[in-house]
């Protein structure tokens, strides 16, 4: 069979390992940590991400290539190509890497993100947020993750402050209108490089401390608002001619609509759902994609909620599995565990997820609620 290598040896790319390797696939994975979860199910390349040498030699030894997170370094994607196949190429890559080109792109395959301004100087801050009124949300260009790069302005007081730390990190600055939605969504879509697009179930997203806590499927907003948001995440995938996975994080207001916050060109958190309750994976999807297979059917086989398990959950977690469950036979629900392998279980690390399947999702949510694990 084929070999396909991961640049990033995380947990996305072990679950892509995972489902590629069930389909005969060989995987390598480049990364330069000891307990990378890819490495215990792969071959590991142990270098940093920007070791040409190393990526180099993933190149002479994959059939095809594909990535896991993305930051990957511009000259390594050049020479990856050069070297090896590489369908996702590295435009997309470059495009999502900023946020102000990957608004602008979206802007472009014709969908609307939350208005923003490109920020140079303190005085332009002043007059944008003067325009976007408060709260507004001000943001590094690049690097970001986690809420980590922004800052939530409340009001002019905090301009320069808020200006100065973000300004520091010497990256350009965009600033955004605060919307007020209702519910955070995401959409996967995924597409091959023969033009096939297919989109995964629209995802209901809750977060904690800026960390995805609950993907929630179907999500619960009205129906023409699941269609609206599977349309948008075609449209940005067949706009910005992607190829492999793209996730697509959109805002809802009841009152203005669907916004698109970001993009992610891989697979998604808010896409482990589909591991048990899609009838083929985001990981299956993306393998399918990037080999250049027929996509997989994507349609949801039962209600879900995914939650995702941080290092602070671990050792409940443990705890409860070893003993019969009373609360899941009570609420008819199968919660499926995912670890992914990591040695450090620091909090807010992730470190796993659980599928909570179920008949509806009040259920799935009932247990999680009445379970102790997440009351950390
Ligand atoms: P990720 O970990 O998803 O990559 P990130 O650090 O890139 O996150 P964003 O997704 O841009 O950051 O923002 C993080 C969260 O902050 C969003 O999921 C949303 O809850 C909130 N947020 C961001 N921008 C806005 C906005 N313009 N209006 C309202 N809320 C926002
Ligand atoms: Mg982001
Ligand atoms: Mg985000």
């Amino acid at each position: 069979g084929s070999t396909v290598g991961i640049l990033g040896g995380g947990q996305l790319g072990r679950m892509m390992a995972l489902a590629g390797s069930a389909m005969g696939y060989r995987f390598i994975t480049l990364d330069p940590a000891d307990d990378a979860p890819c490495g215990q199910v792969a071959e590991q390349i142990k270098a940093a991400y920007d070791d040409h040498e190393a990526a180099r030699q993933l190149a002479s030894r994959s059939d095809v290539i594909t990535y896991e997170f993305e930051n990957v370094d511009a000259g390594v994607a050049e020479m990856l190509m050069a070297e090896s196949l590489v369908p996702q190429g590295s435009r997309l890559l470059h495009t999502t890497q900023h946020r102000l080109r990957e608004k602008r792109a979206i802007e472009a395959a014709g969908v609307r993100v939350a208005p923003y301004a490109e920020i140079t100087s303190l005085a332009d801050l002043e007059d944008e947020a003067g325009r976007f009124g408060y709260p507004c949300v001000l943001k590094t260009a690049t690097g970001g993750y986690d809420g980590k790069g922004q800052w939530v302005i409340k009001g002019g007081h905090e301009l320069a402050e808020a200006y100065d730390t973000l300004a520091g990190a010497g990256t350009e600055l965009v600033l955004e209108q605060f919307i007020r939605f209702d519910k955070e969504l995401s959409v996967i879509a995924a597409r091959s490089s023969r033009g096939e697009i297919r989109t995964f179930p629209a995802a209901e997203n809750i977060h904690v401390d800026n960390i995805l806590h609950l993907s929630i499927v179907p999500a619960r907003v009205p129906e023409a608002v699941l269609k609206e948001a599977e349309e948008l995440a075609k449209a940005i995938a067949e706009g910005l001619e992607a190829v492999g996975l793209i996730a697509v994080e959109m805002f809802w207001s009841s009152v203005d609509g669907l916004y698109v916050n970001e993009l992610a060109p891989r697979p998604h958190n808010s896409g482990h759902y589909t591991m048990e309750a899609c009838r083929t994976s985001q990981f299956e999807q993306h393998i399918r994609a990037v080999c250049n297979l027929p996509l997989g059917d994507p349609s949801l086989m039962t209600p879900v909620v995914m939650v995702n398990v941080l290092g602070e959950h671990v050792q409940p977690l443990l705890e409860r599995l070893g003993e019969h469950d009373e609360a899941a036979d009570r609420h008819g629900v199968s919660p499926k565990v995912h670890l992914y392998g990591k040695q450090e279980a620091k909090d807010k690390r992730k470190m796993g997820h659980v599928n909570v399947l179920a008949a509806d999702v009040e259920s799935a949510l009932a247990w999680i609620a009445e379970t102790t694990i997440w009351r950390v």
